[in-house]
């Protein structure tokens, strides 16, 4: 599961759009730089009871609901630290940063 987010850095206000692929992980805490100003950002996302498969987003599609009605990766909440998220209208806008922000499975972490 990915979740798709755009965040606004508290000090510069330079916007960053954020791809985070869920590990297997309940509790996955990220951090990254602000490209403008260096500060650090932190989003920690909890998805203990999070439906991994996006079955709800799939339902709501195949019920007609369009784009904007439909939030993919229901069930996972994430809190967000230094920095403040702002809504995405139609995907990401490729002028603004981005970030790919993954953590590993915990049993591919055991093998390395
Ligand atoms: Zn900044």
């Amino acid at each position: 599961m990915n979740i798709n987010l755009c965040v606004q850095c508290d000090e510069c206000s330079s916007k960053t759009n954020c791809r985070v692929g869920m590990s297997n992980r309940d509790v996955q805490p990220l951090k990254f730089s602000c490209k403008g100003c260096g500060s650090l950002i932190s989003l920690d996302f909890d998805v203990r009871g999070a439906d991994t498969l996006d079955n709800r987003a799939i339902e709501a599609i195949l019920a007609g609901k369009g784009p904007k009605d439909v939030r993919l990766n229901q069930g996972a909440t994430h809190k967000i630290s230094g920095a403040t998220e702002v809504p995405i209208e139609r995907g990401f806008d490729p002028g603004i940063d981005f970030v790919d922000l993954h953590l590993g499975r915990v049993d591919e972490l055991a093998q390395v």
